[in-house]
């Protein structure tokens, strides 16, 4: 029997109405763990025991609050190995990856430990005589915050450490494919001296308890990240009943290569941007848009480079691209590959099921060229091992080519001239730009996020996170 992870409501451990299995996408046979499935009344009794938290916590002493986060933060950071090998494991990210996520949740608690003593707010002159004027941030509330399974520890962190900071309380919904991370945060919450009901684990299926926090009146405010079907469609309720809402969806990032470029920098940034984590993350370049005079060394170097990695379990020392996260995702990375030799794209290299020693749902990552902007491949989010390199006649072509997509997260240059650089980081339609490093692996101190479809509301992390985690109080004040 496997163990049953239960969820935490009001300080409590308590079995869901039902549960579900959790399963290391690198050996099928390995189970994880059974993780308790909330049905609506439980959604709802965590969200009840948030708003009756609030009051004491969002007006309670901030040296508790920074307490507790650092206490956190330091837990994770020390359990970093042991956190990060679950990550792997119920994920399939190689452990190096999982061990490098789990890190960075830890150091994002450790951040918002910091912030919570540096709040401040503005003393602004009043255009009143012997009047004053006060600018300052208060919490919201509750807060729901629904993730998905791509960055199970980091972007549960990235949402629950600024909101319990800025004095909010907290209903976490974790992606059903991946809740184990989530559930070892909670865990660790749990023991660090937090009043019940502060921060509450809701683990289930997004129809059930996403839905239940989006249309809760009182959930103040929803943070998610996720597809862009399901943003948008949280988007739609959460506006419509008017609670403040942020949402992080999909991207098709651009990494534009230029003929000036530093081969073997052009190559690493490429590989490790499209492909490393398996692709599967929001910030992958999976348009590689290459200039003429570099175009076939390229791609030639690339493919040659992905024919040395080693794809398998993510758990084994030495793997450089774990397994796709599971069944359905591997069907949809196939069914791209066909559409994308339909459409009249080359397949260069990569692309073929691998059977390794565990059943796992392997895919060797796979090159496409001479594919067009237009192209399904090249417009909608595939979210696997995939990357198609299109061809521009020079700069200016290639940064419209970067900038026609209906996305905007991450861009990427690679040059070794200032004069393009400068410009594209002026002109790249996108939340973050990069030049001469991946679209993909950020800091933990700085704004994240992007524009277009890609994101809607205040940027997270770093901290901009208080601008969606707090709201402005204007105070006037005559003597
Ligand atoms: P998903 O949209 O399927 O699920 C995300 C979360 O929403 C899950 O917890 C899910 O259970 C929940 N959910 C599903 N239906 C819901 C509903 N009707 N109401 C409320 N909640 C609901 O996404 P996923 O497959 O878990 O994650 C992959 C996607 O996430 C990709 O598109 C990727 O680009 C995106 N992503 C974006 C960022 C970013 O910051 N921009 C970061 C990581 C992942």
């Amino acid at each position: 029997m496997a163990e049953l992870f239960r969820n935490f409501i009001a300080g409590e451990w308590v079995a869901g109405a039902t549960a579900s299995v959790n399963r290391n996408p690198s050996d099928t046979a390995d189970v994880v763990g059974e993780y308790a499935q909330a049905d609506a009344a439980q959604a709802k009794a965590a969200i009840a025991a948030a708003k009756r938290a609030f009051p004491a916590w969002s007006t309670g002493s901030i040296q508790e609050r920074a307490n507790i986060l650092e206490k956190v933060g330091a837990e994770i950071l020390a359990r970093k190995d042991e956190l990060g090998t679950l990550l792997s494991r119920e994920e399939g990210k190689t452990l190096p990856e999982g061990i490098g996520e789990a890190a960075r949740a830890g150091q994002i608690f450790r951040f918002f430990a910091g912030e919570v003593v540096r709040m401040a707010g503005e003393k602004v002159a009043s255009v009143r005589p012997g009047v004053d004027v006060e600018v300052t941030r208060e919490p919201l509330g509750v807060i729901g915050l629904i993730t998905p399974w791509n960055f199970p520890i980091a972007i549960p962190a990235w949402k629950i450490a600024p909101a319990l900071a800025y004095g909010n309380t907290v209903v976490c919904k974790p992606a059903d494919l991946a809740p184990g991370c989530a559930w070892a945060i909670a865990e660790i919450l749990s023991r660090a001296g937090l009043p019940p009901g502060v921060f509450n684990l809701a683990m289930g299926r997004g129809s059930v308890v996403g839905e239940a926090l989006v249309n809760d009146p009182d959930v103040t405010a929803l943070s998610f990240t996720g597809s862009v079907s399901t943003g948008r469609g949280i988007a739609a309720k959460a506006i419509a009943r008017m609670a403040k809402v942020q949402l992080e969806m999909g991207g098709k990032n651009p990494l534009v290569v230029l003929d000036d470029a530093d081969l073997p920098t052009a190559v690493n940034v490429a590989v490790q941007g499209s492909y490393y984590s398996t692709g599967q993350r929001c910030t992958a370049s999976s348009r590689l848009i290459v200039t003429a005079g570099i175009h076939d060394r390229f791609v030639a170097a690339v493919a040659d480079k992905l024919s040395t990695l080693r794809v398998d379990n993510a758990l084994l020392t030495g793997t450089d691209i774990g397994p796709v996260v599971d069944a359905s995702q591997l069907d949809i990375d196939l069914k791209y590959l066909e559409i994308g030799k339909g459409e009249g794209a080359r397949l260069v290299t990569g692309g073929e099921r691998l059977q390794r020693a565990t059943d796992g749902y392997y895919l060797s990552p796979a090159l496409f060229s001479e594919a067009g902007n237009a192209m399904r491949i090249a417009r909608e989010e595939i979210f696997g091992p995939v990357a198609c390199v299109i061809r521009a006649k020079d700069y200016d072509e290639a940064l419209a080519i970067a900038n026609d997509t209906e996305f905007g997260l991450s861009a990427g240059i690679v040059t070794t001239s200032l004069k393009h650089a400068t410009h594209f980081k002026r002109h790249a339609q996108a939340g973050m730009v990069m030049v001469n490093v991946p679209t993909a692996g950020v800091d933990y101190h700085v704004p994240f996020g992007g524009r277009k479809g890609s994101s809607y509301g205040p940027r997270e992390q770093g901290r901009y996170a208080a601008e969606f985690f707090t709201t402005v109080k204007t105070a006037y004040t005559a003597a």
